[in-house]
């Protein structure tokens, strides 16, 4: 059994208390030493210079307010495990638009993972009760009824093989290797899907695409609905059997 949103994040919560809210991770070097930076800022032990360096945060760009660039968000963290902030629409509000880039991990000196924080914190808001937005409970309802999250039907999901003559890997009793495709190359960059098999067939792989492949479940990960995304990884396991 997975752990919860809330088990990983107490475990997490020696990382979360070395954030010691210096924003560092809202920045990334532009590759310019002398670009125009947001200006200097004295504190109690220096002056320090931003020049050179921008704004990267996608989240803290977009809403600008300080919860949603990672420092905010990291005291968040901290204060759901203090006891001192709950759950509640606002606060997944607040912890969504974040594109777990990454970024501000990279850029974090006390090397803080961010975003295994940030993906528990979305767990544990899930867990809580607290609703799905409204766009992700439209993905729910898409993956449930069509096995994909971008709305294409569910028996068109290997056209994109029968198109490019390689039909006869749909379901290929014998062999040895599944391709497992995935929705994207299944229905958006299906170059990908057709390069792939072309290749595996070049290379006299006997390979097998399985018609009751389903979403792989990552963007449930991301969003923390957990359960489902185990649900749809149990399906595939099942069906790759
Ligand atoms: S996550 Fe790291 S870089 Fe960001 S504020 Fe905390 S200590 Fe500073
Ligand atoms: S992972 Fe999230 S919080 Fe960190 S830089 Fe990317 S968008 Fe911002």
């Amino acid at each position: 059994m997975a752990k919860t949103g809330m088990e990983r994040l107490k475990e997490l919560e020696k990382e979360i208390y070395k954030c010691i809210h210096c924003k560092a991770c809202r920045f990334a070097y532009s590759g310019e030493p002398s670009r125009e930076g947001i200006g200097e800022f004295t504190g109690k032990q220096s002056t320090i210079l931003y020049e050179g360096m921008i704004d990267s945060c996608p989240a803290g760009i977009e809403y600008g307010w300080e919860a949603f660039w990672n420092a905010g968000k990291m005291w968040i963290a901290r204060s759901i495990l203090s006891g001192d902030l709950e759950f509640s629409e606002d606060v997944r509000d607040v912890i969504l638009p974040c594109i777990t880039c990454g970024q501000c991990s990279a850029q974090c000196e006390n090397k803080i993972p961010t975003v295994d924080i940030i993906e528990s914190l979305r767990a544990a808001i899930i867990e809580s009760g607290v609703p799905m937005i409204e766009k992700h409970a439209l993905v729910d309802r898409l993956v449930k009824e069509l096995n994909n999250p971008y709305g294409g039907k569910a028996e068109e999901r290997f056209k994109w093989a029968k198109d490019a003559g390689l039909e006869k890997f749909i379901n290929n009793k014998g062999a040895k290797v599944g391709y497992y495709v995935g929705c994207t190359a299944s229905y958006r960059q299906i170059e990908v899907a057709v390069t792939t098999a072309k290749l595996f067939e070049k290379l006299g792989v006997n390979f097998t695409l399985i018609e009751e492949e389903v979403c792989c479940g990552s963007p449930f990960f991301r969003i923390g609905a957990v359960e489902i995304a185990q649900e749809l990884m149990r399906k595939n396991l099942e069906n790759f059997k």
